[in-house]
C-alpha cells in the first residue's frame, strides 16, 4: 500500500525527520495496513506537520496534545492502528504529563518523538532535551538546566515499550515502528532526528560518532529492565534498538472490560437517555 500524498514536505533540506515520514510509511505498509486502517496524531512543531505527509487519517493537534487526542480516537475505534507522533519539546516539554500517564495506561498506540534537541520551529530556542550547556538565543551562556532522559523515564514509567533509534538508520527504525504497532500496548520510540539549521552541535556526525546500537553489546537482554537501566546510564542514554519490551503486561484496552463489545465508532448514538444508560453499562 502507498502510504506517500502528494503534500510536499516544507521541511528544512537535510532534516531527519524525513526519514522517520519514510520509516512510518513503509513500517505501515510492511505490516500490512490499509491507509483508512491508520491514524497519525502529532503535536506541534516541525516534526508535528507528519500527520500532513502521510497517506491516512492524520490530525495536526495542539501543543503537546498528541496522546490525549490519540488516545480517544483509539478508544473510540480499535480497528485503527493509531501513531503519535511530534517533537521533544511538544513531548518531554508541555507535553510530559500526557506522555507519562499514556506510558503507565499502556494504551495501544505508537508513540515516535522526533529528538532533536531543540525548538527548531521557532528557530531555535534550548529544549528540555538540550545537554548542559547548550548554546542558543534562549540560552546565550550555556543552558544551566540537566536534559531530561527519556528512555530512563520511560523505564520508570511502567513502560512496556521502550526503543531508540536514529533517523538514518532507515531499515532499523522502520523495524522498530513495526514492532510497535504490533506490541499490544503503549510504544515509545524516541528517533534522534537532526535538527541541521538550528543545532549545529548533535549532528549526524556528532550521532554517528557517539551512539552505540544495542545490538553491539554482548549479552543485551531487552525483556531485562534492570540491564535496560544500567545500559542507558552507562551510554549515558546514546542507545538504539529496542531497548525494553514487556509482553506479559496486559493492555488498558484489555483491563477495560466494556472495551471487548461494540467499538464507540460503531454504535448506534441515538442519545435518548435509554441508550445512553445502555451505552455506559455496556462499557462499564
Ligand atoms: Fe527540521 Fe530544524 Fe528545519 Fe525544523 S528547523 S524543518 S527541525 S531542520
Amino acid at each position: 500500500k502507498d502510504f506517500r500524498n502528494n503534500v510536499k514536505p516544507n521541511w528544512c533540506p537535510g532534516c531527519g525527520d524525513f526519514s522517520v515520514q519514510a520509516a512510518i510509511q513503509r513500517a505501515a505498509a510492511n505490516v500490512g495496513l490499509e491507509p483508512e486502517n491508520l491514524a497519525v496524531i502529532s503535536g506541534i512543531g516541525c516534526s508535528g506537520r507528519i500527520s500532513g505527509y502521510i497517506n491516512s487519517y492524520g490530525l495536526h493537534g495542539i501543543h503537546g496534545r498528541s496522546l490525549p487526542i490519540a488516545t480517544g480516537v483509539k478508544m473510540a475505534n480499535r480497528d485503527l492502528t493509531v501513531i503519535a507522533s511530534g517533537g521533544d519539546g511538544d513531548g518531554y516539554a508541555i507535553g510530559m504529563s500526557h506522555t507519562i500517564h499514556a506510558i503507565r495506561r499502556n494504551v495501544n498506540i505508537t508513540y515516535i518523538v522526533m529528538d532533536n534537541q531543540i525548538y527548531g520551529l521557532t528557530k531555535g530556542q534550548t529544549s528540555p532535551r538540550s545537554a548542559t550547556g547548550f548554546k542558543t538565543k534562549s540560552t546565550p551562556e550555556g543552558s544551566i538546566e540537566q536534559a531530561i532522559a527519556p528512555m530512563e523515564m520511560a523505564l520508570t514509567a511502567g513502560a512496556t515499550f521502550v526503543a531508540q533509534s536514529f533517523s538514518t538508520d532507515l531499515k532499523d527504525l522502520t523495524a522498530l515502528i513495526e514492532a510497535g504497532i504490533n506490541h499490544d500496548g503503549f510504544s515509545l520510540i524516541n528517533v534522534f532526528s537532526p535538527c541541521v539549521t538550528y543545532n549545529k552541535v548533535n549532528t549526524y556526525d556528532w550521532f554517528k560518532e557517539n551512539l552505540t546500537k544495542l545490538s553491539d553489546v554482548e549479552g543485551y537482554d531487552s525483556s531485562n529492565k534492570e540491564m535496560a537501566m544500567q545500559t542507558l546510564m552507562k551510554h549515558n542514554g546514546l542507545v538504539t534498538g529496542l531497548i525494553y519490551q514487556d509482553t506479559a503486561r496486559k493492555s488498558y484496552q484489555e483491563l477495560l472490560g466494556g472495551y471487548s463489545k461494540t467499538p464507540l465508532v460503531h454504535a448506534d448514538l441515538n442519545l435518548d437517555q435509554a441508550h445512553f444508560d445502555k451505552l455506559v453499562e455496556e462499557f462499564m
